[in-house]
């Protein structure tokens, strides 16, 4: 019997379908070289972009795609299950493309949110600092109105496609305290903004992160997305949906994990038999796709909420929490499986296992989500 993939809706069949026949051509064949060469593969976010698959969940009258939460989150498992560094980019880029259709006015969105969309063009996120992760509203990075610009001075740690992507959704600080933050629209072309040397990470080798360096960045009063101040709620709103993102991308990771490790015990042998024979083994196994399948259905539940227009921040830390725990669990028992096999770089389970790690720690740290799950239980 097959192990279970994602059972696609009639609405995601065909662009799943798709994601796969694209990734598998372009992506699969070279995942590993991108991994031990730490290359970002920014052609292959070309390659999405013109299939339309960069913009799924936002409306076709800004030439977005018109899907539900629910279809995006489905192929960007798919998508995650051929790379988890492009699954965090598609992911990271929906996000950054947020800020501006949530609380962008008409023009602005006019203005730029097809371009953005257009699939040519990619994003990135701006709010972590070295000082402020979990705590951005200690963020120092500031925007000071000078006539009709903004001056931006400060660094924005930890971006992902920090020097790579050609927009920058970028929260600055323009007030004191927590509602003193703003959010801004950067171009990745605007005079005084650089990115500092890739951080040297243990896994996501084919996702670029870097500090993002703001040296009198001079943006027009126009490129502000909703009022002054206004910064942080857009910015944790983004994460809500974001997280579903991470969740996503940590189930198609760990979908990968199971199956490759279901393939090797079907065909190891140890004591006469196969070693999907011994129970021991087989109930690891168990697990395993237990942990894939209730995870995946965390972060469904939460898409519908979200695509019903009910809250869903609550289902969002929940789905969070349990798709990248369960994808550290299943990735780190993957490389179980395979033994001694597992621990080398002939098999890609040891990057799966390095992969998993950061899901529990951006987007909000594991820790996090339960403040998130647990304030919520206490009202
Ligand atoms: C590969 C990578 C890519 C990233 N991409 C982006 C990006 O694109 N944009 C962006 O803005 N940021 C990005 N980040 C930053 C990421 O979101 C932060 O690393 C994360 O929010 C944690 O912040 P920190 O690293 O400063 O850890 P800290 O906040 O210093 O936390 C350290 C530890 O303390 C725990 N902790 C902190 N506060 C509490 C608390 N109140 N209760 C319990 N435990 C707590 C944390 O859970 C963690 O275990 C990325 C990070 C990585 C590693």
């Amino acid at each position: 019997m097959p192990v279970t993939r994602i059972m696609p809706t009639e609405e995601s069949a065909d662009l799943i379908e798709l994601t796969r026949e694209i990734l598998g051509k372009e992506l699969r064949p070279v995942v590993s070289e991108l991994d031990a060469t730490a290359s970002f593969p920014r052609d292959v976010f070309r390659t999405l972009g013109r299939a339309g698959l960069l913009s799924l969940p936002y409306p076709e009258e800004y030439d977005g795609g018109g899907q539900s939460y629910e279809v995006y989150l489905q192929v960007l498992e798919e998508v995650a299950s051929a790379s988890a560094s492009v699954g965090v980019g598609v992911s990271v880029h929906i996000l950054s493309c947020f800020g501006l259709f949530t609380a962008g006015s008409a023009a602005q969105k006019e203005r730029w949110l097809p371009e953005m969309l257009s699939g040519d063009l990619l994003g990135a996120y701006c709010l972590s600092e070295a000082h402020a992760g979990s705590d951005p509203a200690a963020m120092r990075t500031r925007a000071v109105l000078d006539g009709d610009e903004y001056v931006l001075n400060g660094a924005k740690a930890w971006t992902t496609h920090g020097g790579k992507a050609d927009f920058y959704k970028v929260m600055a600080r323009t007030g004191e305290g927590s509602r003193g933050i703003s959010c801004f629209l950067v171009p990745a072309d605007s005079p005084g903004l650089s990115a500092d040397n890739p951080e040297r990470k243990m896994g996501l080798m084919s996702s670029t992160t870097a500090t993002m360096i703001f040296e009198e960045v001079r943006i027009p009063a126009e490129r502000r997305l909703g009022a002054e101040g206004q910064g942080l709620p857009i910015a944790l709103s983004g994460l809500d949906a974001g997280r579903l993102g991470i969740a996503a991308v940590a189930t198609g990771l760990a979908q990968e994990a199971l199956e490759v490790a279901v393939k090797y015990a079907r065909e190891r042998e140890a004591f006469g038999r196969s070693i999907i024979e011994h129970q021991g083994l087989a109930f690891l196994l168990a697990d395993m796709a237990a942990a894939v399948a209730s995870a995946r259905a965390t972060y469904l539940a939460a898409a519908r909420l979200k695509d019903a227009g009910r809250a869903y921040s609550h289902e969002a830390s929940i789905a969070k929490l349990v798709c990248t725990d369960n994808a550290m669990k299943v990735t780190t028992d993957a490389v179980q499986v395979l033994g001694g096999a597992g621990y080398t770089k002939d098999f890609p389970t040891e990057r799966y296992m390095r992969e998993a790690k950061v899901m529990q720690i951006f987007e909000g740290t594991n820790q996090i989500q339960r403040l998130v799950i647990s304030r919520g239980l206490a009202h």
